[in-house]
């Protein structure tokens, strides 16, 4: 019997937006299922909406340096409210453009619940709602959500998604985690007024980054006046009689009073009650989908791109593994599959950093003497009039005689639009001396990755 659908992905964020228009773009009869808002976590809960709160971080910044470029200023207070407002406007037009786009490309958007019931069926809704449709292939794209600890109290906390509920500015604010969501949230809140205390199970944050990284953002952090608490592990979190909330940690410190406390501490994939392990779809150990370098489960017809796979979270790499899995399934291009070497990356922090390739620990756990490694610290030269003076710093892995790149790191002003260019460089197999011979852009931050002596 004929499927309903050559294709039906699951999941309307960033990467099953990208396969089903791609797969339509083929001449594919595809059918998307979203259960929330279309644009997934990026648009709604994530990039978007955090680039929106970044931009005003910067600002904040830019207020705070103008005295020292000469400008008689005097600012007023931050209306939190009125930016929320006019950043979840800009969200639901972005929603209104996504079903635009899919009816316009002729992709059936189902909206409700889906769950694996057959190899080839999928049922959208629940109880009399429910509706069963099949397809010659399923693309799970069903993204994650942000882990709430399990230890007392932690429901007094938010995650990632309350962050963005927030409708006014929090006077003193707790961030608990170190990767790059704690880090830009943090940043956030500290340029927007908070009194920001940053809470750490280790010393630096990003730690998943090169070192230097972490360690000169957590400086930056301090001197801007950040509370950096570290080796603080939550055992418990409270509110006490007059409202505010107290972290307790697990060597006995009662960390607070917060009016406000954000857990940042990692993302989980969505795979539960979804009918894949009756589907004997394979999963890891932390949930995720396990996929082939083609997107391909253990189970015929049914593909894996994403969050919801192990594979780096970010949208970009959502988009692309989507895309090619279109082209390779309805395309015609059966060899087509994204590689996931060298994909740069940018922490919105304040300042930003971009990185991209293997950190100077890894280049030297697999290349050991072959690697040689090039740095530079300095103030940019934007904050060489500016009362805050934040550090600027670079590193260059290189291997081998011919000094091939195959780590860039970048921590400053300017990181997160200085990285994509160089990330192509990277990726084209550029050595040192390409990057010497290249001639430099002054004055730049950037010019320094072409000057490292
Ligand atoms: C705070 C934050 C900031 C971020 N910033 C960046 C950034 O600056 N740059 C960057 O590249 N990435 C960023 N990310 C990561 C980025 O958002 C994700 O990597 C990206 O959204 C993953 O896309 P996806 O398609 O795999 O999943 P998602 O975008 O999460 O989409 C999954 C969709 O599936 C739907 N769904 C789930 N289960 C079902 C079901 N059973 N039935 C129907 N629908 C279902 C969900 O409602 C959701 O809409 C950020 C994330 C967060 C949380």
């Amino acid at each position: 019997m004929a499927s309903d659908y050559d294709l039906i992905v699951i999941g309307g964020g960033s990467g099953g937006l990208a396969c089903v228009q791609r797969a339509a773009g083929h001449g594919a009869r595809a059918a998307l299922v979203e259960m929330h808002r279309l644009g997934g976590t990026c648009v709604n809960l994530g990039c978007v909406p955090k680039k929106v709160m970044w931009n005003a971080a910067q600002i904040g910044h830019a207020l705070a340096d103008a005295a020292d470029y000469g400008f008689d200023l005097t600012v007023g207070r931050h209306d939190w409210g009125l930016l929320e407002r006019k950043r979840d406007d800009y969200v639901a037009r972005l929603n209104g453009i996504y079903e635009r786009n899919l009816q316009s490309r002729q992709v059936q958007l189902l909206r409700g619940r889906a769950r694996l019931v057959g190899p080839r069926s999928v049922q959208v809704g629940e109880g009399t709602q429910a509706r069963q449709l099949s397809a010659d292939a399923i693309v799970l794209a069903t993204g994650g959500q942000p882990i709430i600890p399990h230890i007392p109290g932690a429901a007094l906390g938010m995650s990632s998604d309350g962050f963005f509920d927030l409708a006014a500015r929090p006077a003193a604010v707790a961030v608990v985690g170190a990767g790059y969501i704690a880090a830009e949230l943090t940043g956030i809140f500290a340029a927007l007024g908070s009194r920001t205390t940053l809470i750490l199970r280790h010393e630096y944050i990003l730690r998943h980054f090169d070192a230097m990284l972490g360690e000169g953002l957590t400086q930056i952090m301090r001197e801007e006046g950040i509370e950096v608490v570290s080796a603080a592990v939550p055992r418990s979190l409270e509110r006490d009689a007059a409202g505010s909330l107290r972290l307790a940690t697990q060597d006995g410190r009662t960390l607070g009073p917060f009016d406000a406390l954000v857990w940042a501490v990692g993302r989980a994939p969505s795979t539960r009650d979804m009918g894949l392990e009756a589907a004997g779809v394979a999963l890891d150990a932390a949930g995720h989908v396990q996929v082939d370098a083609f997107q391909n489960t253990n189970v015929a017809h049914i593909h894996a791109i994403g969050d919801v796979t192990p594979h780096a979270g970010l949208t970009p790499v959502a988009i692309a593994a989507g895309r090619r899995l279109a082209d390779r399934l309805f395309g015609g291009q059966s060899e087509r599959r994204l590689d996931y070497a060298n994909i740069p990356s940018v922490v919105f922090s304040h300042p930003p950093v971009g990185t991209v390739g293997l950190s100077e620990a890894q280049a030297r756990a697999r290349f050991g003497e072959r690697v040689q490694v090039f740095t530079t610290g300095f103030v940019p030269m934007y904050h060489a009039l500016t009362t805050r003076k934040p550090r600027a710093q670079m590193k260059l892995v290189t291997v081998g005689a011919e000094q091939r790149v195959v780590g860039i790191h970048v921590l400053g002003a300017g990181a997160d639009e200085m990285l994509q260019g160089f990330a192509v460089a990277l990726r084209m197999g550029a050595t040192k001396r390409d990057l010497d011979d290249t001639v430099a852009i002054h004055p730049t931050s950037a010019e320094e990755l072409v000057t490292m002596r």
